[in-house]
């Protein structure tokens, strides 16, 4: 009887695991996918608790304990340090597959040997490998973007670097292929931790020749991981709920991985092996471009006589935290019936949908931001394009040069616009670390600076004006509609 609530109960568990998924798809009901996966977690650990197998419960009760204590601070990282928070997580994830694989095979030699199938071996192997490996790659991941001082951010490369790699990968695998088929020899119950050994190392070494920036990509296929090793766990303890979440997990890390890669026209060997992020060589063509600036005033003056507006939000607007200020000027513009739409690239910023998470939390209607391929059907038409600290997704090279580290890339097309308005400190590049030959244009005009506060003088210079012409404020307008 038991046994089919517990069945019924991880059946109900694996549904909402897919539903949680599914809700995500859109901003309109990721909050309830949120909730559901919430729910799924909640209901596999109830259910698992309950199986009367279970009898050191002091043990679960401290280890929940211990999940709030790590789990609640966590939770409330700023969203800028999401990414990190989330490889955390996979370390966690993957250190959990690792240490559930070890008790278990050191637990069975002792005990019941018979258990330690070959095929039950070739799982638990490749659980220990993938979780332990998942472990020292997420930290890593997640130090290279909290940007921990011993942590090189850069790649770091040296000669026959992939080679070792995999040699070292290889070795693992071999001495775990030993271990599946003589489980119970004298000498196997020492070899398992070398393999450990072999996983841990392996994790740093694979991200070390990767640049911070690439990171969330990384971690996206350090998410499959810890997927496809909980997977594997699943087999091993003969439980179909690890076995389905795991796989769930593990293949939307991977399409995510993909996403993105498309997104940057990268594959994924360039991502892991292309070292990309090191300083590009700037190339010497003689004559020294200009950029051409302009003052908030002078913007302002521009954007009060447009008529549709598209502001391009990328890695700037979420370092300068400028979204709420990106929000009063877009109820400024709206107050004198200015069409704004926000281009959405699907790379801006560091990780997937960073731009659509700062833009809700400035409360602006998801309804008013635009997929780039939609979007750049409507370029043409906009009287402003106002590039807040984007670069490289803004950059016409990924259309014309094909010397360019970033050709192919799709990009929003700003430079369409009538006019270009550009935000950022200075003339540093972003993170492909080239120039934008959109900051040359003729229609293009920098406005230097902190992106909040050249917002912040943006909205002043508009309010001021709607002042002098006596508008009324917003609030009182929504108000009265
Ligand atoms: P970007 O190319 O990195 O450019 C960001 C720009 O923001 C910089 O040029 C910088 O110029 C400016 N900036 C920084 N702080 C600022 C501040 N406080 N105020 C104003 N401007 C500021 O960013 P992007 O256009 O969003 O492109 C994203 C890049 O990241 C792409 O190359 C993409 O492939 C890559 N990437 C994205 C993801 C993802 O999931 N989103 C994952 C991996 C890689 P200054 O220093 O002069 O201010």
């Amino acid at each position: 009887m038991m046994d089919a609530v517990g069945q019924l109960g991880y059946l109900v568990a694996s549904a909402l695991f897919i539903f949680a998924l599914h809700w995500m798809n859109t901003p309109a009901t990721a909050r309830k996918g949120v909730f559901a996966g919430v729910a799924a977690t909640a209901l596999a650990i109830v259910v698992t608790w309950a199986e009367p197998s279970v009898i050191h419960h002091i043990w679960i009760i401290v280890a929940i304990a211990a999940g709030f204590v790590v789990g609640v601070p966590l939770s409330r990282v700023p969203l800028t340090a999401v990414p990190q928070r989330t490889a955390l997580s996979h370390a966690f994830g993957g250190v959990a597959a690792g240490l559930v694989g070890t008790a278990e095979y050191y637990l069975r030699v002792a005990e019941n040997p018979e258990y330690l199938t070959p095929f039950r071996m070739v799982a638990l192997i490749a659980e220990i490998i993938l979780g332990y490996l998942t472990f020292t790659g997420s930290l890593m991941a997640a130090g290279k973007l909290q940007e921990v001082r011993w942590v090189p951010q850069r790649p770091v490369t040296y000669p026959l670097q992939n080679v070792t790699n995999i040699l070292l990968l290889g070795m693992a695998v071999a001495l775990g292929a030993a271990l599946t088929l003589h489980p119970t020899a004298s000498w196997a119950p020492a070899l398992f931790p070398v393999v450990i050994v072999l996983a841990l190392l392996f994790g740093v070494l694979l991200i070390i020749p990767i640049g911070g920036a690439d990171m969330p990509t990384v971690i996206a296929i350090l998410n499959a991981y810890a997927g496809l090793s909980a997977v594997a766990m699943g087999f091993v303890l003969d439980n179909k709920l690890l076995i389905t979440a795991g796989a769930l997990d593990g293949s939307s890390g991977l399409i995510l991985a993909i996403i993105m890669c498309k997104a940057m026209n990268r594959s994924f060997t360039n991502v892991l092996f292309g070292a990309f992020g090191q300083v590009q060589p700037k190339k010497t063509t003689g004559e020294e471009k200009v950029y051409k600036s302009e003052t908030p005033e002078g913007a302002a003056q521009i954007l009060e006589q447009s008529s549709f507006v598209v502001i391009i939000p990328g890695y700037g607007m979420a370092v300068a935290q400028a979204q709420h200020k990106v929000r009063e000027l877009y109820d400024q513009l709206r107050k004198r019936g200015t069409t704004v739409k926000f281009a959405i690239h699907p790379v801006a910023g560091r990780m997937p949908g960073h731009m659509n998470v700062l833009l809700a939390e400035a409360d602006i209607p998801y309804t008013d931001l635009v997929e780039m391929d939609d979007i750049n059907h409507d370029m043409p038409q906009a009287d402003v394009a106002l590039v807040v600290g984007a670069n490289d997704v803004v950059n016409p090279a990924a259309r014309s040069d094909k010397t360019s580290p970033i050709y192919g890339m799709p990009i929003i097309d700003a430079d369409k616009a009538r006019t270009v308005f550009a935000i950022k400190r200075s003339k540093n590049p972003g993170f492909a670390g080239i120039d934008n030959e959109l900051y040359f244009s003729d229609t293009t005009w920098m406005l230097f600076g902190d992106a909040k506060n050249v917002i912040g003088e943006l909205v002043k210079h508009l309010a001021t004006e709607s002042e002098s012409h006596g508008a009324a404020p917003v609030k009182a307008a929504a108000t009265v509609a």
